[in-house]
């Protein structure tokens, strides 16, 4: 093949790969990542009537699931392809992997893909510390974390970062994962409690996160293990069939959703009527609607995970991208826009 000239600078596509984002994330330095991404979410739930809003694309089988997860405020446009196999980790994969895309709507070329497996788990994080920031008790500083996977470490410290929290309290039904967890949080500033059950995790604990991952309708927490003034973040019931909370506790609780359709197929809410009420969490916090009532209150962030929490992400990578990173050529760059197939032949 005969050298070709370059593509021009916009037919080149920066690229941030796992060695990348963990760099900027150093760089920059993981709780304040994790605090800036909070707040970045924030601000684009307070855009919320302007995104094209769609529940996300699912493509399901007996173990696992395969989503596309589209968004645009008209002005940029973000998919991620994400996976959830619970049985992965049996087999030394991960149980969660994604990839991204971020695009100008104006032309429709891709302004930057970026690896999401790393920056999945942060934003996540970040999700639950923005639903615990708007309706956790005042002063709540003691976090039970059921579920010490992959997203474990990320759960305890955006909540620390961005809500106080000062101890976590620690359960898995493998104690290797428990283990890795309070290994990994040493030196943190947490306090970590490694427990025996799910049910002493919880005693004490005035923020809950539900991490598990488990392809059924599973019971991480009964309804006698919690009692007044909790929040809890159940983030990894996820899909249809596969959910973590007694539906009794949604039955004492407030719940509050990212987006509603999606959720009523997704989320703990799908064990119970259609008429369940909810709250999607953006009206919180635009203030038109309420969201803890009184101390005493029961909050229920059913978080499954949402295209705009993407969105926010990537157009936040986006703006840390180094100079001189990995470019991609991935856009075909013709002189002569028209003349595709003139392209093709000269580079023959
Ligand atoms: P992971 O497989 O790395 O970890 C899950 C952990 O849960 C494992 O250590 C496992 O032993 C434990 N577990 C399973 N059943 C349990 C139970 N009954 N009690 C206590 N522990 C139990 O998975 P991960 O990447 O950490 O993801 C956790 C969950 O969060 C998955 O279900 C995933 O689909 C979900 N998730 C949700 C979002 C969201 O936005 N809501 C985002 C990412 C992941």
């Amino acid at each position: 093949m005969r050298d070709l000239p370059p593509p021009s600078a916009q037919a080149l596509v920066p690229f941030v790969s796992v060695a990348e984002m963990m760099a900027i994330v150093h760089r920059i330095g993981l709780e304040r990542a994790l605090h800036a991404l909070t707040d970045r979410i924030e601000a684009d739930f307070h855009r919320w009537p302007r995104f094209d809003k769609v529940p996300r694309v699912a493509a399901h089988s007996a173990i696992g699931v395969i989503e596309l997860m589209p968004t645009s405020d008209g002005d940029r446009y973000a998919f991620k392809y994400v996976n959830g196999h619970p049985a992965n980790t049996t087999a030394g994969l991960q149980t969660v992997t994604a990839f991204g895309v971020l695009a100008q709507v104006a032309t429709g070329y891709p302004l930057m893909v970026a690896e999401m497996t790393v920056l999945t788990a942060l934003r996540t994080a970040a999700s639950s510390a923005l639903a615990t920031r708007a309706l956790a008790p005042a002063g709540a500083r003691v976090l039970a974390l059921i579920g010490n996977g992959a997203q474990a470490e990320f759960q305890a410290l955006a909540l620390k970062s961005v809500c106080g929290i000062d101890t976590v309290r620690l359960y898995d039904v493998d104690p290797a994962a428990t283990a890795k967890c309070v290994r990994n949080l040493a030196g943190s500033g947490l306090t970590v409690i490694p427990c025996r059950s799910a049910e002493s995790a919880v005693e004490g604990a005035e923020v809950i996160t539900t991490c598990t991952a488990d392809k059924r309708n599973a019971t991480v927490l009964h309804d006698n293990m919690i009692g007044a003034g909790v929040h809890i973040n159940a983030i990894g019931g996820d899909c249809p069939g596969k959910t973590e909370l007694a539906p009794a506790i949604l039955a004492r609780a407030q719940c509050f959703v990212e987006y509603e359709p999606q959720t009523r197929v997704e989320g703990e809410i799908q064990n119970l009527p259609a008429d369940y009420p909810v709250t999607e969490l953006w009206q919180v916090l635009r203030g038109a609607a309420p969201g803890r009532r009184t101390r005493g209150d029961i909050t229920l962030f059913d978080g499954v995970g949402f295209a705009i929490e993407d969105f926010a992400a990537l157009n936040w990578l986006y703006d840390q991208l180094p100079p001189g990173g990995t470019r991609l050529d991935m856009i075909a760059d013709p002189d002569d826009p028209r003349d595709l197939y003139g392209m093709l032949m000269r580079a023959r």
